[in-house]
């Protein structure tokens, strides 16, 4: 065989060829849509924090490479916020590693952490990046499915027991959960915690969206539960707290061991990112509560006008308790509107139809089938933006 006759990607990657992000962003720009389909605020974050990264730049902090954990600014800030927030106490220096945002940070950490045929059990439908990283890393993905009940995704305990092996490494959690909008509840995390210390296993959490709850959920970190501190990565992120997704600012905490393990596969990956925006950060972290209270309370009602909005146009609407995500059930459309329930074919078919982005759920799953009539709306965007969204879909059922 020559070189081109083999396919470039190489077969861990293969199924992970084009995201469909891409199709669906390209989708939208075609047909002039309003996208709700990714992830990212159409409005900047506070003003003063993108004075400080303009500051920072001027004063020639960070135009060159940081130091690789990140700068002492920075990692005092994320520790300092850490023990405000949840009495967590971490060690700048020893327990704390600046990322180039919560992407690297889960790379990073499954790279580290995982031999080849390790298994990871994550919940699906997952964060697009999990399952390729876990590919990346050699490991084997083991989906543990959330599934509808009443108004959201819930974990099955048993179900989450029963795929532990004794090749099981590691518990890849995500809460607030995306796409869901599922926030674990203190019940559901002290019986993850009593599992991972049962069978000696490492947590990597995804808590980018610890920020984004609302109504009478609480954001509760995994590190916090008896036995936990030493066996779980933390990761949050700048990016969706404080609406800088183009800065890539994320970060680690957990034990002296665990970080430098994630340390070493970090510094192959980017060795360091985002200088002058690290400084920023560092301010932003310090910001009062009051800031965080709003963003919360302003991202609150963006979810009220979509969620109403989405329900009167006729689509079965799940409760975000967190993120700022929406799933909605197609079926109650019809089966003429809703493709006969098929979220791919209903996503292909909305921007033609409607001129509205939206993405199937179904993508995030490894079980297709499972995610097969759930649709993905974001609602970090404009109010106006999101009336007209609202306006168009009702349109489409008439
Ligand atoms: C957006 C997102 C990330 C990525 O965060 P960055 O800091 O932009 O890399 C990671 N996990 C989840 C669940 C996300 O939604």
């Amino acid at each position: 065989m020559t070189s081109t006759a083999r396919p470039h990607l190489n077969r861990r990657l293969a199924e992970f060829g084009t995201t469909i992000f891409a199709e669906m962003s390209a989708l939208a720009v075609q047909t002039g849509s309003i996208n709700l389909g990714q992830g990212f605020p159409d409005t900047d974050g506070p003003e003063e924090i993108r004075e400080a990264a303009v500051r920072a730049l001027r004063d020639g902090r960070g135009n060159q490479y940081p130091p690789g954990p990140g700068v002492p600014e920075l990692r005092a800030a994320i520790a300092a916020h850490q023990q405000r927030r949840y009495a967590l106490t971490y060690d700048p220096d020893t327990e704390v590693l600046v990322t180039a945002g919560a992407t690297e940070a889960i790379a990073a950490a499954l790279l580290a952490l995982l031999e080849p045929g390790d298994e990871v059990i994550a919940f699906e439908p997952y964060y697009d990046s999990y399952a390729a990283c876990i590919a990346m890393a050699g490991g084997t993905r083991v989906p543990v499915t959330l599934r509808p009940d009443g108004d959201s995704f819930r974990l099955d305990l048993d179900e989450l027991r029963a795929a532990v092996t004794d090749r099981t490494r590691l518990l890849l959690i995500n809460t607030p959960h995306n796409p869901t909008g599922t926030v674990l509840t203190r019940e559901e995390l002290t019986a993850i915690a009593e599992l991972a210390v049962e069978r000696d296993l490492l947590v990597v959490t995804d808590e980018v969206y610890e920020h984004l709850v609302f109504d009478d959920a609480e954001h509760i970190p995994l590190a916090t539960f008896p036995g936990m501190r030493d066996r779980t990565v933390t990761i949050g992120s700048a990016g969706k707290t404080f609406s800088f997704t183009g800065w890539k600012v994320g970060w680690v905490t957990a034990s002296p061991s665990l970080v430098s393990a994630v340390r070493s596969a970090k510094q192959f990956l980017t060795y360091v990112a985002s200088g002058p925006f690290q400084y920023a950060v560092a301010e932003a972290l310090a910001l009062p509560d009051s800031y965080f209270e709003a963003f919360r309370a302003d991202m609150r009602a963006k979810r009220d006008v979509l969620a109403s909005g989405l329900a009167e146009a006729g689509f079965g609407v799940f409760r975000t308790a967190g993120t700022y995500f929406i799933t909605t059930d197609i079926r109650p459309l019809g089966a003429e509107l809703s493709q006969g329930g098929d979220g791919f074919a209903f996503c292909r078919a909305l921007p033609e139809r409607a001129g509205v982005v939206a993405i199937p759920n179904a993508v995030f799953y490894d079980h297709r089938e499972a995610g097969a009539p759930f649709v993905r709306f974001a609602f970090c965007k404009q109010t106006g933006v999101l009336e007209e969204a609202v306006k168009r879909l009702k349109a489409l059922a008439g």
